[in-house]
């Protein structure tokens, strides 16, 4: 089955919910089969990622209290225009892709404007972003595919996004999110860093650690966890000093001695 949100598991949170002491409880874990499918995991599989007790829930619960605005800081009006936006996102800040698209969208708001563009004709408009040549030929080659195979929208199913020049499994799991709310965990450089110092994940690389957390936490709650996972990596849990002194989640964090080592 292919991230579906319009079906929710068994005994998991309705989407939104938050968390009260004591009721996640992971029931079944999921697995990415490299074809953007996923499949239930026994217990067995997943049992050294759960924190002890009902950690997962707390954290659940506090995040959900400290980010209730949570979202992504991309700005778009539609699933393409955010494509867009997150294949520029990378090494690139939300606050500069902003601006950037403030102006690009107004006069290229969709996959037919852009796809008629030469790649170096798009660069004078991206231009202040990291890498502006690559991701120039990238949103090019993308916008004629769309145009070319999917009348110009973009596909909801992972296997078909990751098709597009430029597009990994996060910028993937992104547009998956957020454009059409299809439950699915976009792992960045906050998601990996937080969810292992919270114990959710013991993942090296980006890959497993989506696996990891989506066994953890349920998924109708993988969207909100994303966002909650980023606020707190760029309010709290920082890169080289994270603040757990002042860290609301320092009670049922085993990382939480971090700042003093
Ligand atoms: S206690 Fe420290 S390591 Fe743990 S989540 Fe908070 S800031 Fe991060």
């Amino acid at each position: 089955m292919v991230y579906d949100g319009t079906k929710g598991r068994e005994g998991a949170l309705k989407e939104n919910q938050i968390p009260q002491h004591g009721m996640i409880r992971q029931e079944g874990g999921r697995e990415d089969t490299g074809k953007g499918e996923v499949q239930l995991l026994g217990a067995g599989d997943r049992a050294h990622l759960q924190p002890e007790g009902d950690s997962v829930g707390e954290i659940l619960r506090l995040l959900a209290e400290y980010y209730p605005e949570a979202k992504t800081a991309l700005r778009y009006d539609t699933p393409f225009q955010l494509l867009v936006a997150t294949i520029l996102s990378a090494q690139c800040t939300d606050r500069r892709v902003n601006n950037i698209t403030a102006g690009l969208f107004k006069r290229f708001p969709d996959a037919f404007s852009l796809a008629k563009l030469e790649p170096a004709e798009l660069e004078q408009h991206i231009k202040g972003c990291g890498l502006f040549r690559a991701k120039s030929k990238y949103i090019i080659a993308t916008s004629r595919i769309l145009v070319e195979k999917y009348g110009g929208r973009v596909p909801d199913r992972m296997e078909e996004l990751v098709e597009l020049p430029g597009v990994g499994r996060k910028t993937a799991n992104v547009v998956l999110a957020n454009a059409f709310g299809i439950p699915a965990m976009a792992v960045d450089t906050h998601v990996q860093r937080v969810s292992r110092r919270l114990g959710l994940s013991r993942g090296e690389n980006p890959k497993v650690t989506e696996r990891e957390i989506c066994q953890v936490i349920p998924r109708s709650m993988w969207i909100l966890a994303h966002h909650w996972l980023i606020a707190h990596g760029r309010q709290v849990c920082h890169a080289r000093r994270p603040a757990c002194v002042v860290c609301p989640l320092a009670g049922v964090c085993p990382s939480r001695r971090l700042e003093t080592v």
